[in-house]
């Protein structure tokens, strides 16, 4: 008995984590809404752009880790149902994509969020925008929830963050992203999942000269190649 409990504890140690990544947005509910040209033609959605990030990410770190997709296509997903999928395929971490969006369109760089709830002025913008429920009002959360997911995930989520962000700033820097660097945040969608997570903004979808930049596929491509070399090298350490 003692002999199947220690192979049981050596095998299970072994078995390949698993990542859900999260695009955000889809369906009716676009996100952020930018524009390539003056007239006001080129319309870009926050929610294809996470789309086209996310399938990335997965591709890349499907080669070495079991990872899913909270929606692979563009259809209404909310964040209740985002987070019951975590419990679903049982995933290890959480990580949502989101593209930035800021009434002042000079708002630029790239941030990376992990959940904790000390009041953060800057950051409480975004988390309004990605707090809306698909009736696009703002969800309430049960605080106590709140506090025992932060309790219990953010140090694994900040360790997260600094290895994601390790690999990706020099390659947002690259392709003339500033990089904002980590910042605590409430999303909620990282409170309901409960895993350790992180809510990626990958640029600003409002402002133009950005918008060019982060709607190629290069930077996508590069910065989807960041961001799983940062999650396998958390993983490798666990
Ligand atoms: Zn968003």
């Amino acid at each position: 008995m003692k002999f199947l409990l220690l192979s049981l504890l050596i095998s299970s140690s072994s078995f390949a984590k698993v990542v859900l990544i999260d695009p955000g947005h889809g369906g009716d509910e676009v996100g952020a809404v930018g524009y390539l040209d003056s007239k006001k033609t080129r319309r870009v959605y926050e929610k294809d752009l996470s789309l086209r990030l996310a399938k990335k990410v997965k591709e890349e770190l499907s080669k070495t880790t079991t990872t899913y997709l909270t929606r692979s296509l563009d259809r209404q997903v909310s964040l209740q149902e985002r987070a019951d999928l975590a419990d679903m395929v049982k995933a290890d971490l959480f990580l949502s994509l989101h593209f930035n969006s800021s009434p002042n369109p000079k708002g630029h760089g790239f941030e990376l969020y992990y959940l904790d709830n000390n009041s953060n002025v800057a950051a409480s913008k975004v988390e309004r925008s990605e707090n809306l429920n698909l009736k696009g009002e703002e969800l309430i959360v049960n605080q106590i929830l709140v506090d025992l997911v932060v309790q219990q995930t953010v140090s694994h989520s900040k360790e997260l963050a600094a290895k994601v962000h390790e690999k990706i700033r020099h390659i947002v820097g690259t392709h003339k992203v500033i990089d904002r660097g980590i910042k605590p945040g409430l999303f909620y969608v990282l409170a309901l999942s409960k895993r350790p997570g992180l809510l990626v903004e990958a640029g600003f979808v409002s402002n133009p000269g950005e918008l060019h930049i982060i709607n190629q596929e290069k930077y996508l491509t590069d910065l989807a190649k960041g961001i799983a070399a940062g999650v396998q090298s958390y993983l490798d350490k666990k």
